[in-house]
């Protein structure tokens, strides 16, 4: 009972406004689970200002995702419980270091200036707003003229892994001076093959929809929530910060993986 009534002292975030009057009572069963002994919880807290990463718009924009809300309110919100992956992370870590190495020692054959991960990181802050878009390529190997700008990937290719590059083609140049004076282009790095992105690719069209997809996650009003079976059990956001998920079986998953 005590963990019920610190629930009700908490003050309902913007996103669960209109929810008030059921919380307490219809959903109190799905969000308990989420609160920590002594009566704090894993509410999310709202952040100083919309922040975004590039992983997240990417998909957005490919359509690869229909819960807009989803990283709408990632970009809004921190600190919020999630759920645990059951994706195998380290093996996926092991494959992808091998394949970044494997690239970055080419690109240091080819005499280039070759940078990785953590010294690749930018905040880009759209101009005339508070939203920023963080992103973190792979790799960014700078030649006499040309700047490549490289992801790696050990997935199937996906049509948000080009726009993920593109993303970062469009912000870098705006982050740091040094990437201006050069052709910057791009490429992705799959297990059996690459697709080179060239510099043209990041044109007014590109700029039109960038803009249009951050207006989505900049805006303060929460985007559409659209739950399903298929993206709900992909995404990490609990019945906490969302009531609406639909929790899938693991017997169901099983089943779908058996058929895939
Ligand atoms: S759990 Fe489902 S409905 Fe909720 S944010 Fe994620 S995808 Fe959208």
């Amino acid at each position: 009972m005590a963990r019920l009534v610190a629930l009700r002292a908490e003050p309902y975030p913007r996103y669960l406004r209109g929810l008030e009057g059921d919380l307490g009572e219809k959903n109190y069963a799905t969000i308990a689970p989420h609160f920590q002994e002594g009566g704090g919880c894993f509410m999310a807290v709202e952040r100083d200002g919309p922040y975004g990463w590039a992983t997240w718009l990417a998909k957005l924009m490919a359509g690869e995702i229909n819960c807009e809300w989803a990283p709408w309110f990632k970009t809004h919100y921190q600190k919020w419980d999630r759920v645990p992956s059951d994706f195998n992370q380290a093996a996926w870590q092991m494959e992808h270091t091998k394949l970044s190495r494997d690239v970055r020692s080419e690109q240091e054959a080819a005499s280039d200036t070759v940078y990785i991960e953590n010294q690749n990181t930018f905040h880009w802050q759209r101009e005339g707003s508070e939203l920023v878009v963080g992103g973190k390529p792979d790799i960014v190997s700078i030649g006499t003229n040309l700047v490549t700008v490289i992801d790696c990937k050990t997935g199937q290719p996906k049509a948000s892994d080009q726009i993920q590059v593109m993303i970062y083609m469009y912000c870098l140049p705006q982050e740091a001076p040094v990437y201006r004076d050069h052709i910057l282009n791009g490429r992705l790095v799959y297990s059996g093959h690459r697709v080179d992105i060239p510099e043209a690719a990041i044109d007014a069209k590109f700029e039109q929809q960038f803009n249009y997809f951050l207006d989505i996650l900049d805006s303060p009003n929460p985007a559409v929530r659209v739950p399903s079976a298929g993206e709900c059990r992909y995404c990490d956001i609990t019945k906490a910060d969302c009531p609406d998920r639909i929790e899938v079986s693991d017997d169901a998953k099983a089943g779908d993986e058996a058929w895939a």
